[in-house]
């Protein structure tokens, strides 16, 4: 049987459009996916809330996978990559957000060589680290991680291993940085302008695909 993600689809940017949406932890990227998926039809992927959906299915990997949220640290790419990829095969959509996701280059590399998909873009919500921190304190979203300890290791990994990945994407030319230190509306604003300005060009490319796949 022919998987979404065989063949046809390792070729970026033909079939499956994803954009990885990127910045440190309560930068926003939560809350402006679910913007993103109301103007522009994406479904959001968020690997933090399908970690966290896999240690509610009591599944054999959920301790593990708790532990290392609650440290703050990065769970095994295999098992977060493998999460990713049958979320994207159960979607019926071709255009993903995949959000907190890759967080350090061995993330980004196991991606990429497991579906052989490499993003269109890559969003980055640029936040200051005090901003970021009042935020995480006042969500009371009953994470386990929104603790003041979690918090501070949660800020040194995202300066150690995933700022990296971040410069691997600008010095690509992929990177899209916002200012995410600006009330929810505005950052919207310029997330919609980024979104207006490449969907032509996103949009050109389905039909060209379209056009190539119905005259052979
Ligand atoms: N996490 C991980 N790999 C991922 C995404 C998340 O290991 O690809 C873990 C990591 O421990 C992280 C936690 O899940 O600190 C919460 O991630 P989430 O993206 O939900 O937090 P946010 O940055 O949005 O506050
Ligand atoms: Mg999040």
């Amino acid at each position: 049987m022919g998987s979404v993600l065989d063949a046809e689809c390792t070729e970026p940017g033909t079939k499956v459009t994803v954009i990885f949406v990127l910045g440190g932890p309560g930068s926003g990227k939560g809350t402006q996916c679910a913007n993103i998926v109301r103007h522009f039809g994406y479904t959001h992927l968020s690997a933090g809330d399908l970690l966290r959906a896999e240690i509610k299915s009591g599944s054999k990997n959920g301790t593990m996978i708790q532990s290392i949220i609650k440290e703050g640290k990065i769970v095994p790419s295999e098992v977060t990559v493998k999460l990713l990829q049958h979320a994207m095969q159960e979607s019926e959509n071709d255009k993903f957000l995949i959000d907190g996701f890759p967080r350090n280059e061995e993330n980004r590399e196991t991606f990429e060589s497991v579906t052989g998909i490499a993003p269109n873009f890559v969003l980055f919500f640029d936040c200051p680290e005090d901003e970021m921190e009042k935020r995480l304190l006042s969500r009371n979203q009953g994470r386990e991680d929104d603790n003041i300890e979690t918090i501070k290791k949660r800020f040194k990994v995202y300066l150690e291993s995933s700022l990296p990945v971040i410069a691997h994407y600008s010095s690509k030319g992929k990177l899209k940085k916002i200012d995410a230190a600006k009330p929810v509306d505005a950052v919207f604003e310029d997330v919609k302008a980024i979104f207006n300005s490449t969907s032509e060009k996103v949009a050109s490319e389905e039909f060209q695909h379209l056009q190539d796949s119905t005259s052979s």
